[in-house]
């Protein structure tokens, strides 16, 4: 028995697939090159073993991913078209450890279509994260006005685009107006290690909502692809935790008599190597 997915099926339900993300924009997975079982062969090419059970190949991804062993990770490929505000694609092009080709509006015609925002996302400026929007919405009609606003900009805009073009200014001057609401789209290619390191950084919190629901759309995706792996990456990664030297001196004045019976430890669904691990950080906080 061996960790292959049935790939047939998943083949068939996702690639090539779009995926609808905010008003106009997409995800399709274009294309992949392996899965759970390539990365444990992988893994495992220094002992020239293949695959073993489904259990000994979770531990071992497992232990991979718990402990930044991220070469075999590296091992799986996947290719993504994706469209995309561009203040958007503005951020996610700073994960430079992927391969892009982008739409060329020297090329072609840019598109006519333009994010807006939701309603729900008319928010006011937070005053704890300096980079993002509150919790607090503006009222319903200010927010509408906005909301009209931005759109009767973006259509002036497309308008005078379109102007230009038939006065027969270049594309590539006649675009340069154009807000960073306007769509773009690319093809998009990256290895699982280095994806998994955007979505850490992009499906969090702190990231900009929009860029957020692209990367929770990609999560998705990769949670049929590479079941164990994300899982792997979503216990040990996404919702893991790091304390610096000074929290942990301050953890360890409260934690001094911290103690755990065998018992609870055994059905804490931890495995017996990460009970180990666990003890050995415990011990640390002491
Ligand atoms: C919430 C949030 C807010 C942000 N705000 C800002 C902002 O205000 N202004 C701004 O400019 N950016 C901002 N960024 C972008 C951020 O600084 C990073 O550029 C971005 O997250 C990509 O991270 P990365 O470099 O680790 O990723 P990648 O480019 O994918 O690189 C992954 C890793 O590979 C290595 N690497 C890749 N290329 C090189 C290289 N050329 N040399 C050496 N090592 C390399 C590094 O170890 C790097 O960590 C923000 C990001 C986030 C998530």
């Amino acid at each position: 028995m061996d960790i292959n997915n049935n790939k047939e099926l998943i083949n068939k339900e996702l690639i090539g697939k779009e995926f609808k993300c905010l008003d106009h924009g997409f995800v399709r997975l274009v294309d992949y090159m392996g899965d759970d079982a390539a990365i444990v062969q992988a893994a495992r090419v220094s002992y020239g073993k293949g695959t073993k059970s489904v259990s000994e190949d979770t531990t071992l991804i497992r232990y991979l991913m718990r402990n930044q062993h991220t070469s075999p990770f590296e091992m799986v490929e996947l290719k993504f078209h994706i469209r995309l505000p561009i203040f958007v694609a503005r951020q996610w092009i700073r994960h430079r450890t992927a391969n892009v080709n982008e739409y060329s509006g020297r090329y072609s015609e840019m598109s006519d279509e333009f994010y807006l925002p939701e309603i729900s996302q008319i928010r006011s400026q937070s005053l704890v994260n300096k980079q993002a929007r509150s919790e607090m919405e503006i009222g319903t009609e200010t927010s509408q006005n906005i909301i009209s606003s931005m759109e009767n900009s973006q259509k002036e805009s497309y308008n005078e685009y379109q102007d230009y073009l038939e006065n027969g200014l270049a594309r590539e001057v006649a675009r340069i107006n154009l807000p960073v609401s306007n769509y773009t789209e690319w093809y998009w290619k990256i290895d699982l290690h280095n994806l998994f390191r955007f979505l850490k950084l992009r499906m969090d919190h702190h990231a900009q909502y929009e860029i957020q629901v692209y990367a929770n759309t990609i999560a998705d995706i990769l949670k049929d692809i590479l079941p164990i792996s994300y899982q792997a990456f979503s216990d040990y990664i996404q919702n893991s935790v790091t304390f610096s030297h000074s929290e942990l001196s301050l953890l360890k004045t409260k934690f001094a008599n911290l103690e755990f019976d065998e018992v609870e430890l055994k059905n804490s669904g931890l495995s017996k190597s990460e009970i180990v691990e666990f003890k050995n950080k415990i011990e640390l906080l002491k």
